[in-house]
């Protein structure tokens, strides 16, 4: 495994990661989660995330459980939350959002959950127009303070609002954010590539990015249809499906040629979509998702692909994509 750091802080994050959404409290149990976080850990992962709403509140639940379970010593691994959807199915006022009330009950509730001390890393999950920015920093600020949270950050924020937190942090000295947790692959890139370029020299953010598949489309799994019980079929995430292939199939079709380019690196085309993510140095970790020990397994296998992903291939990956 290799080690980055997250942005300017000393925390070493595996260039790998692994995620709950979709997967954990429901096209995964406690036996095939308990096979995942535990290949995942022997192959060096060391962050593992989550976030309150996910399967309303069965995803941090299941990975609490079984991280216990497997007894891995505390201080070899981080583990995260996410807070602003709400982990109820349907949230009052009061049970979502960025306010102090949500931010730190919800920090409590994810710790009983998952069953540990502290998080190693929170995310405000979306940004909340109805709540003061002032407010949120200051809140992440007690949590920090009280020892319950190491390091906070934000997920999908405009760079002006990150930006704000920053000014408002440095102007009250208040702990600021560290990270972004972005979204990043092959077909969706223009956030972390543009928009947030001024954020990582300016105050040495990391990005923790997701859905570096998208959702699954880079392995090539939907050029034939869509797989029983994939992602795509689960019941609630009708709305991913345009999403992920596209007006009429566009993605599917835009994707068509990486197969053959994969082939012809003895790599598969799930691997050649995850090297591209890890080629931007300013991706700390790329967080793998998989309802299967196979994917993982397979995904892993990126790092043996790594040392001949150079520029030729990046281009000739560009040049099929265009
Ligand atoms: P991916 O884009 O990698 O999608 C993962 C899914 O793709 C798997 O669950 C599986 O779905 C399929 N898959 C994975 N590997 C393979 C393979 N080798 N061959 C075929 N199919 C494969 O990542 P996610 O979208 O899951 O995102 C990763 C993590 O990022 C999440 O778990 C979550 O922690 C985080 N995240 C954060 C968000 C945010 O807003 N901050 C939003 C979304 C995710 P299946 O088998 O079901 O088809």
């Amino acid at each position: 495994m290799q080690y980055r750091r997250l942005g300017r802080t000393g925390l070493q994050l595996s260039a790998l990661s692994f995620g709950a959404w979709v997967t954990f409290g429901r096209q995964v149990g406690r036996s095939e989660a308990r096979e995942l976080l535990a290949l995942a850990w022997d192959r060096g992962i060391n962050f593992f995330d989550n976030a309150e709403t996910y399967n309303h509140g069965d995803a941090e639940r299941l990975m609490g459980d079984v991280l216990a379970d497997l007894r891995f010593p505390r201080d070899s691994y981080c583990v995260s939350s996410k807070v602003y959807f709400g982990a109820a199915e349907k949230p009052r006022p009061t049970q979502r959002g960025l306010s102090r009330k949500h931010v730190i009950e919800a920090c409590n509730q994810a710790l009983e959950r998952l069953r540990v001390g502290h998080l190693d890393l929170y995310f405000c999950h979306r940004p909340d127009p109805e709540t003061p920015i002032e407010e949120t920093v200051a809140a992440m600020d007690t949590l920090i303070r009280q020892g319950k949270v190491l390091y906070w950050g934000t997920s999908e924020w405009p760079a002006t609002a990150i930006h704000e937190a920053h000014r408002i942090a440095q102007a009250m000295h208040m702990y600021a954010p560290v990270v972004e947790q972005p979204q990043y692959n092959l077909l969706h890139r223009e956030r972390v590539e543009h928009e947030y370029a001024p954020l990582y020299a300016s105050y040495g953010m990391g990005t923790t990015i997701w859905s570096p598949l998208a959702s699954g489309l880079l392995s090539g799994k939907y050029s034939q249809g869509i797989p029983d019980g994939s992602r795509l079929t689960q019941p609630g995430y009708e709305w991913l499906r345009d999403l992920v292939l596209g007006e009429g199939g566009e993605r599917v079709e835009k994707i068509k040629h990486l197969p053959a380019i994969a082939a012809e690196v003895g790599a598969t085309p799930a691997q050649l979509a995850i090297a591209w993510c890890l080629a931007n140095p300013n991706v700390s970790t790329v967080l793998l998702g998989a309802s299967r020990k196979e994917q993982l397994e397979q995904n892993l296998g990126v790092l043996e692909l790594l040392p001949r992903f150079d520029l030729a291939l990046k281009e000739r990956i560009e040049h099929a994509l265009a």
